[in-house]
Order: C-alpha cells, then structure tokens, then sequence
C-alpha cells in the first residue's frame, strides 16, 4: 500500500481523502510530526496550499499533498474564502463559524455559495504542482446531517437534494470540491500515488 501523506491536521479533511484514496495508506502529517504547523500567510487557497506542501515537503524529504479550502458565498462578496476556519475568531469553531455565516446572510435573498479547494503536490527534486475544485450550491438556514465538516451542514447541493452533510463519505468525494481536484490531479500525475 501506498503512503500518502496530507499537510493537515482537519480531521475531516483526512477522513475526505481517506474516502477518495481507498487503496492507499493516508496518513495526517500529526501522526508522524506532531508539532507540523505553517503560518497561512497567502492571499489565495493555492498560495496557502503550496506554503503547507513545500514545508512539509522539505522536512520530511517525501512527497506530499496539502489542501487549502474554504467557502466563498456570492452575498458576502466571498466571505469567508480564506478565512473560512476561523471565520467567528479563535479557537476555529465549526459551529460558531456556521452561526455567523447564517446571521450574516439573513436577509439575503441569493444564497449561492461554493466550496472551492487547492490541492499542492510537492516531491523532492520536483516542481510544486496545484490543482483547484470546486462545487456549486446554497446555504440553507437549517442544519442537516451528521457527516462531513466545517460547513457542510448547512451546504446544500441542489441536485442532490442533500446537504453536504448528508452525503456518505464516498459520495461526497465524486462531487465535492476536494474530489474534484484531486480528479485533476489523477489525470495529470496519478502515476506518482500508484
Ligand atoms: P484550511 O484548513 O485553512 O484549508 O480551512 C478549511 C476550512 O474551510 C475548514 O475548516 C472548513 O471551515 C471549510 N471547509 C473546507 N472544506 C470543507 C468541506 O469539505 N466541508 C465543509 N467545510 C469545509
């Protein structure tokens, strides 16, 4: 089996990667450097991505995948984009984090929203590769759904008719934005991760 080793310490974001890489041994860069932390200093999702990729990459000396995600909501101008895990302040707080989110677009009329993923690929020797996915829906004012994270219960995926929360695992990963560019990425690089 092969190991692949995600920048991140989300626990859901594992749990998503887990479901999109059956076959191989993924395992969350706490397990093997507990104390892994890098400052998110970029202005987009690939920036950041790529700063947590090349730093784990380098400490460590293998290849690795890192993902920076959020929720841009059309309303809000795109909020919380970036700042998506700590939208409502520190500690990150999923839950405070959907209560803002919601009294914020309280009297909106248009809820579009869409999660929106950046995935870096750095391997020693190699250069930095990114790919970006994403996926469309609307942010509904009440909570479904026990699965997932972040703000997925309140994610509603119209074609679906399920929230994000309300997805098992593997299908949440065939039409998420995290599936989604990770599909990018089998295309184009697959053969690294066999
Ligand atoms: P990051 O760790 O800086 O990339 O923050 C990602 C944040 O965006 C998470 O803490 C969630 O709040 C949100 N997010 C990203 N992907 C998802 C998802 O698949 N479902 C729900 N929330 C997500």
């Amino acid at each position: 089996m092969k190991d692949i080793i995600i920048a991140s310490n989300n626990k859901g974001k594992i749990e998503d990667f887990k479901a999109i890489f059956p076959k191989a041994n993924v395992i969350g860069i706490s397990e093997i450097a507990p104390d892994f932390d890098v400052e998110e200093t970029g202005t987009t999702f690939e920036e950041n991505a790529i700063l947590k990729s090349e730093t784990a990459s380098k400490a460590l000396n293998k290849i690795v995948i890192a993902d920076d995600s959020g929720l841009s909501v059309e309303a809000l101008y795109g909020e919380p984009g970036i700042y998506s895990a700590r939208y409502a302040g520190e500690p990150k707080d999923d839950q405070a984090n959907i209560e803002k989110l919601l009294s914020n677009l309280k009297d909106k009329e248009n809820k579009k929203a869409e999660f929106i993923c950046a995935i870096a690929v750095s391997e020693p020797g190699k250069d930095t590769v990114t790919y970006v996915g994403k996926v469309q829906g609307e942010i509904i004012d009440e909570q479904r759904g026990e699965n997932g994270f972040g703000y997925d219960p309140i994610f509603f995926v119209p074609s679906l008719d399920k929230t994000m929360a309300e997805l098992t695992a593997a299908e949440k990963s065939a039409i998420s934005h995290r599936g989604n560019a990770i599909k990018l990425m089998n295309e184009d690089i697959g053969e690294r991760f066999q």
